[in-house]
């Protein structure tokens, strides 16, 4: 079987891009392959996370995975600070990646400008040096794909290029993974500006909808999404965006493929279109957040834990030693 991982940050609250771009997919993926998925709470670290609300979004996240369909006994499900060994790997990679190679990162290049346009140039080092934890994220556990949405494809080219860097540097040590990012929905823009991406940890919320959100609230949202100025329904990222993105989310909850959906809705209008899709995303969110009150309720959430970072534990302390063999630090023989 083949392996698959991922991370997901508990940086705020689970969007509709987070459960089409990486929640939903795993689900998919977990019977076809060995599947291993943490929550990334080291790599919230990055920005201030008011402690209570750290805790909350964690166990929201776990929640809202196993809500999903995710199958405990089937998915190595753990959080990353429960296995020591990524940050001890991370270090060691650290050591191996380039300034120039951080700083061409579109996330820590958003964060310079940003940091320009307020006029503070106050920058956390942790922003820049996340992806080196990343990079021994991923190849702690030698996956063969890590599926990502397309903001996240970047940092699986830099773990290739450090695995192949170490590789030759040592001797073969880490496989070379490949990105997996979905042919629609790999990237859910915000449904108020439509250029820029849904992000849980977007400040203002605004484009965003969240998971738990009641579902009234929801259907607003879908309903007052930014569209386009003429009124036919066509996928055209470029020139409509708005409209694409809900095209996308359409296809990916209504399961039809887009053509079949601009069919459907030929002559009419944004505001029909908009009232299904409403009804849609309504639906979904209905089904996770019952299961997701039960999980919450149930209270098996640090059993699971448990289990799953103890699997993790075995395979990284194999892996580390490995490493730790090849560059020295081991002395024992
Ligand atoms: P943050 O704003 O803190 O970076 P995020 O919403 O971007 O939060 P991440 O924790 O960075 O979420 O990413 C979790 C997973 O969700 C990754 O696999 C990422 O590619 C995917 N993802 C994030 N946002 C979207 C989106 N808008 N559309 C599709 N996939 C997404
Ligand atoms: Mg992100």
């Amino acid at each position: 079987m083949k392996r698959m991982l991922s991370g997901i940050k508990p940086t705020g609250r689970v969007t509709l891009g987070n459960y089409i771009g990486a929640i939903k997919p795993f689900v998919s993926y977990q019977n076809e392959y060995e599947m291993i998925i943490f929550i990334a709470n080291l790599h919230s670290m990055t920005i201030y996370q008011k402690p209570k609300d750290l805790r909350q979004n964690t166990k929201d996240l776990i929640a809202l995975y196993l809500a999903a369909g995710l199958d405990p006994e089937k998915v190595t499900l753990f959080l990353q600070s429960d296995v020591l060994e990524h940050a001890q790997l991370g270090w060691y990679l650290g050591c191996m990646v380039n300034m120039g190679e951080l700083s061409r990162m579109t996330q820590y290049k958003m964060q310079v400008e940003k940091a320009a346009a307020r006029k503070d140039a106050s920058i956390g080092a942790g922003i820049f040096n996340y992806p080196s934890l990343m990079n021994a994220d991923i190849l702690m556990y030698d996956p063969d794909y890590v599926p990502v949405g397309e903001d996240q494809k970047q940092h699986v080219e830099l773990a290739r290029n450090i695995a192949e860097r170490f590789n030759s540097r040592y001797s073969d040590t880490f496989k070379l993974p490949e990105p997996l990012t979905p042919k629609v929905g790999g990237r859910i823009m915000s449904l108020q500006d439509p250029t820029s991406k849904m992000s849980k940890s977007d400040p203002t919320g605004k484009g965003c909808i969240y998971i738990l959100d009641p579902i009234n609230v929801s259907k607003k949202k879908i309903m007052s999404a930014v569209t386009d100025s003429d009124s036919t329904i066509k996928y055209d990222k470029e020139n409509k965006p708005g409209i694409s993105n809900l095209l996308e989310i359409y296809s990916i909850l209504g399961k039809k493929s887009i053509p079949e959906i601009e069919a459907m809705y030929e002559g009419k209008g944004y505001g029909e279109f908009k009232k299904d899709l409403a009804e849609i995303v309504g639906e979904e969110l209905q089904k996770i957040q019952d299961r997701y009150q039960e999980i919450v309720s149930g209270n098996y959430i640090d059993e699971i834990l448990e289990k799953g970072a103890e699997n993790a534990r075995r395979m990284a302390r194999k892996k580390l030693a490995k490493v730790e063999r090849k560059m020295g630090i081991t002395i024992k023989k």
